[in-house]
Order: C-alpha cells, then sequence, then structure tokens
C-alpha cells in the first residue's frame, strides 16, 4: 500500500530533499543579495555549463520554447521560410518556427528510436529550406552525423532541440554532448527535466561566436548597450534564483542521468522477454540518458493499459497521443496524414512509466508487476 501511494512519475520533491542543505543556502545567497536579475550566479552557471558541455557560449534564458525562437530569429527565419521539424515531439519545437512567420514542414519519425527519420529528409529540401531542428527525444540523439551531411550539402542550418537529452553523449564523427553538435542547441530547465530548476529556464549553446552575440543581443531587446536598440528582440532572461539552483544541481546532472539509467536498465530486464512490449531501443548514436522511459504497446493500446496502471496507483504518460500534423492548432497546414505513419502508429502506442531520479527498486518491482499482469489478463 505504502509503495503504491508514493510512487510518482517525477518525484521531484525527494530529490530537493536529499540536497536540500545545498539549494536552500545558495537560494538564501541571492535572496540577501537582492540581485534577482542577472545576478552573478547567472554567469557562473553558464560559464560551469559551457564547461561541461565543452562549448564556447552558453546563452541562459527563460525557458526552452524561447530558446528555440532566439535560435531561429538568430538565423534570420521569418515568413518564406521553411523549417523541418519531426512530426512526433512537444509542440514547442514547431510553434516557435510558426510563431516567426515560418512554415514548419513535418517529417516522419523512426519506430526503433523515435527521432527523425533521416532517410526522408532530403526529399523535404527546398530552395525555401533554411533549418532542421532534430529533436534528441527521450534522452537519445537523432542521427547526427547522417542529418549534418545533408544539412552541409544543401547548406542548411542545424537547430538542436536538446530539451530532453541535456549530458547526453551523442558519439558519430566526433564525441560531443548532446545540443554542441549543430549550429545551435536549446535546452529547457523545466523542473522535470534531466536538469531542472525551480521554476522555467532555459538555455542556447553555440561555438558560433557571431550567432552567440546575436542571441545574447535578441534576449535581451536587441540591444549590447543598454537603452541603445539594433534589432527587435525579446525578454528573456534565467532568474538568478533559478540560475544558482541549477548551478548547484549540475554537479550532480551526470549523477542524475546514471540513477535514471539503472532504473532503466532495470525495467529493460523485468521487459525483454514480454511479448507485446517493445523496450526502448538504445541507438548507437549516442548515450540515453532516459528523461522518459517509453515502451510500445502492441497488444490492447497505450491508453488501456494507462487506465489499467492508475487502477494500481501507478502514474503513467503518454508522450505523444497526439502527432503534430493532426493538432488543430496546425489544422490550416495541409497534409497527407498518410505521409506519417509511423507517429500515428506511436501515438497509439507509446506509453511512459515512473522514471526520475528517486525511483527505488520496490516501487520498480510492483510497477513491472503490474504492468505485466496487464499482458496476461
Ligand atoms: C520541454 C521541451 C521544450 C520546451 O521547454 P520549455 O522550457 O517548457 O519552454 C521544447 N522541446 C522539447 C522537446 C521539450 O521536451
Amino acid at each position: 500500500m505504502d509503495v503504491m501511494q508514493n510512487i510518482q512519475m517525477v518525484d521531484l520533491q525527494s530529490q530537493y530533499l536529499r540536497l536540500k542543505n545545498e539549494i536552500d543556502s545558495a537560494i538564501t545567497t541571492v535572496l540577501s543579495s537582492a540581485k534577482y536579475i542577472n545576478g552573478p550566479e547567472v554567469n557562473q552557471f553558464a560559464t560551469n555549463l559551457a564547461q561541461y558541455l565543452k562549448v564556447a557560449h552558453v546563452i541562459p534564458v527563460a525557458n526552452g520554447t524561447d530558446a528555440l525562437q532566439i535560435a531561429l530569429m538568430a538565423l534570420g527565419i521569418g515568413p518564406g521560410d521553411e523549417v523541418i521539424t519531426p512530426d512526433f515531439t512537444f509542440i514547442a519545437t514547431v510553434e516557435a518556427v510558426a510563431l516567426l512567420g515560418a512554415t514548419p514542414i513535418m517529417i516522419d519519425v523512426k519506430k526503433d528510436d523515435f527521432t527523425l527519420n533521416e532517410t526522408q529528409l532530403e526529399a523535404l529540401i527546398a530552395s525555401r529550406t533554411k533549418a532542421i531542428i532534430p529533436v534528441h527525444l527521450f534522452g537519445q540523439c537523432a542521427n547526427m552525423d547522417a542529418i549534418s551531411l545533408i544539412a552541409q550539402k544543401h547548406n542548411i542550418a542545424i537547430v538542436e532541440d536538446s530539451a530532453q537529452a541535456l549530458g547526453s553523449e551523442f558519439c558519430g564523427n566526433k564525441q560531443s554532448k548532446a545540443g554542441t553538435v549543430g549550429d545551435i542547441g536549446c535546452t529547457s530547465f523545466f523542473p522535470s527535466k534531466n536538469l531542472g530548476c525551480f521554476g522555467d529556464g532555459g538555455a542556447l549553446f553555440t561555438n558560433n561566436d557571431l550567432l552567440a552575440e546575436k542571441m545574447r543581443s535578441i534576449a535581451n531587446h536587441g540591444s549590447k548597450i543598454k537603452y541603445y536598440h539594433d534589432t527587435i528582440g525579446v525578454n528573456s532572461r534565467l532568474d538568478t534564483v533559478q540560475a544558482a539552483v541549477l548551478d548547484v544541481k549540475l554537479k550532480y546532472l551526470d549523477d542524475f542521468n546514471a540513477r535514471r539509467q539503472k532504473a532503466a536498465t532495470y525495467y529493460d530486464n523485468a521487459f525483454m522477454n514480454i511479448e507485446n512490449i517493445v523496450v526502448p531501443f538504445r541507438n548507437r548514436n549516442s548515450s540515453h540518458i532516459f528523461h522518459q522511459y517509453t515502451i510500445r504497446v502492441l497488444k490492447g493500446n497505450n491508453l488501456e493499459l494507462q487506465k489499467f496502471l492508475e487502477k494500481k496507483g501507478i502514474p503513467s504518460m503518454i508522450y505523444y497521443p497526439v502527432p503534430i500534423h493532426r493538432q488543430k492548432a496546425f489544422g490550416d497546414h495541409i497534409v497527407d496524414s498518410r505521409n506519417f505513419p509511423i507517429s500515428n502508429a506511436l501515438s497509439h502506442e507509446v506509453i511512459s512509466l515512473p522514471m526520475h531520479t528517486e525511483l527505488s527498486e520496490q516501487q520498480q518491482e510492483y510497477i513491472v508487476r503490474n504492468v505485466i499482469s496487464y499482458f496476461r489478463q
């Protein structure tokens, strides 16, 4: 009974309690300094994250969606331009494109790792194509070597959506952290992300000095010198309190990711030989840091399993129940749904199980036992 009541999709409270002393002290320092905007912790965190990622520039912003928008603005993307985005992702990836008046061109994903299908990429590239946004979904990288090759050939920018893969190691032509392979990387520090703060936060990464300067200026009202505005920008800052929390948690990011991997291995071993469950595929492009542990249900469907688990006190989530091309928001963007067989199928098959840094084996044993019992009824 106890185990049941404690299972959460993401247990942020227990993680906080484990690191409470360090985090509280960092927050108190900011509170007494009264430097709530652009305090020294913001720069300190950006420097430490740049070092961790081995990237030249980290630009902290207010959230991951802003990061995507600012990246596209820095690339000069607007009306008349096309940007290729996966059809199976969180809406923010595509929203940023549409908000700037550019046209998102959706591409189907692969059944195994759920990332964009690079074999269909070249056919979608037109003279108006300005960028590709690969999404490193659920914690592992898209095939960046193949995508980079095509992007280079057609002179198209790559903006990596690394909101779900911070700390994942891309092991292609050269070993690099997710988000530092393309021209610009974007991430989110939403509380439930692998590196999460206690509110909203995000960041941009790049090795390109010119793009870094542009993005810094865009995030700051298009300004480099206070009250002198060179372009139309936005107001997007990471709060000092959030930066202080993130700077503490960054030291534990590899440990957080290792704990998630351990939990994933437990699930893998339990489900591997169960008929009608497909465990997450681990591609050869990168390490998998399991932002989500997402299985595919081949008998019954994800909604039915979700209801079944709910009755046992086990939370689960369906990422994503509706592919982007079928979202009402993109209803005027006429595409043929038959071009997206995989994202359509996945929307009925995928289900993400509890995954976080505080999951106990006792809890996992209970989850596993109940998931398996759904398939044996
Ligand atoms: C979380 C997320 C975002 C957006 O991040 P916010 O900080 O919530 O704006 C963008 N893309 C993906 C894939 C995400 O998971």
